[in-house]
């Protein structure tokens, strides 16, 4: 079979990514590029029923070399990245907590130095009808100097140099995005200057290469540099011992909010703040993704909303 071992390595990542809940259905895609030909996952299939058989060959105008089934429907933006970027490995998913960001902003800010993992803030990629070129030209766009990026109101894409990488980082893109809605729920949360993040993006590819952490080297660890249109994005490493998940605390849902789990019930201090949180996602932003100031003029704090 030809590519034998990519194509099992795509049905053993689509089910990781069905299990861990970053796709639903047959939401979702995932390709790998090896020279000339892209293995890429079929359309409209259930994870459950995909075998390395069924994960198509195709060439990179998309040609079929040995294709059972009709490609992905994306697969013009898989193409698209690979004709656009050194990618060899392209991850499309419906996460929830990206998707629901893909609706509220035009970034994911530098709240945290994971977005170093990504080349700096994430981009959100104008909204194009599934399939079409449009899209894929809006992804490649929006992927410029990044490994991942948010596709309007529709998903996310990561890349790398390899199936795991990708993999991975769109592990931590849900993280990111997950945590951004809860920040962003509880108050107006700081942001990281550029030069931090370009230090920590220096910082983490020095600690991959040099050290070892919980007994093996980090996802991004020896993977080479890509290219991503005009600018070089330095190879980052993370952590394997960080979670994915906030740690479960002491902490209620009436203490810290979330867009998708709203509570039933709280003071009215409380329904208030969620009033005014909602009227900020969907203000007028600056190019960081928020409202300059809460639209009531009241100090703003996470300390308030509780
Ligand atoms: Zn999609």
């Amino acid at each position: 079979m030809l590519l034998g071992e990519v194509r099992e390595e795509i049905v053993r990542v689509c089910r990781e990514l069905s299990s861990a809940g970053l796709v639903v259905g047959t939401a979702g895609n995932v390709s790998v590029r090896s020279g000339d030909l892209v293995a890429v996952t079929p359309s409209g299939l259930e994870y459950a029923d995909l075998s390395a058989g069924l994960v198509g060959v195709h060439r990179l105008d998309g040609t079929p070399v040995e294709a059972p089934l009709k490609p992905t429907s994306e697969l013009p933006l898989h193409l698209a990245v690979y004709a656009g970027t050194d990618a060899a490995a392209v991850v499309h998913t419906h996460s929830l907590a990206a998707t629901a960001v893909s609706t509220l902003a035009d970034e994911l800010p530098a709240i945290h130095y994971y977005v170093a993992m990504f080349g700096g803030p994430v981009r959100v990629s104008p909204y194009a009808t599934y399939g079409t070129d449009q899209l894929a030209r809006n992804v490649v766009e929006a992927l410029r100097g990044r490994t991942g990026c948010i596709m309007g109101s529709h998903g996310a894409v990561t890349i790398g140099p390899d199936l795991k990488t990708a993999h991975t980082r769109s592990l931590y893109l849900e993280w990111l995005s997950d945590l951004y809605l809860r920040a962003t729920a509880a108050g107006k949360p700081r942001l990281l200057p550029p030069e931090e993040i370009e230090a920590v993006a220096r910082k983490l590819t020095t600690y991959g290469q040099g050290v070892s952490l919980g007994g093996g080297a980090g996802d991004w660890g020896g993977a080479a540099p890509m290219r991503t249109g005009r600018q070089r994005v330095p190879s980052v490493p993370i952590a394997a011992w960080v979670p994915l998940r906030p740690p479960p605390g002491p902490r209620s849902t009436k203490a810290i909010p979330t867009a998708m789990a709203p509570p039933t019930k709280g003071p009215i201090r409380y329904a208030h703040h969620e009033v005014q949180s909602f009227r900020t996602r969907a203000g007028p932003s600056d190019r960081a993704g928020f409202i300059d100031a809460p639209l009531t003029g009241e100090p703003h704090s996470p300390a308030r909303a509780i």
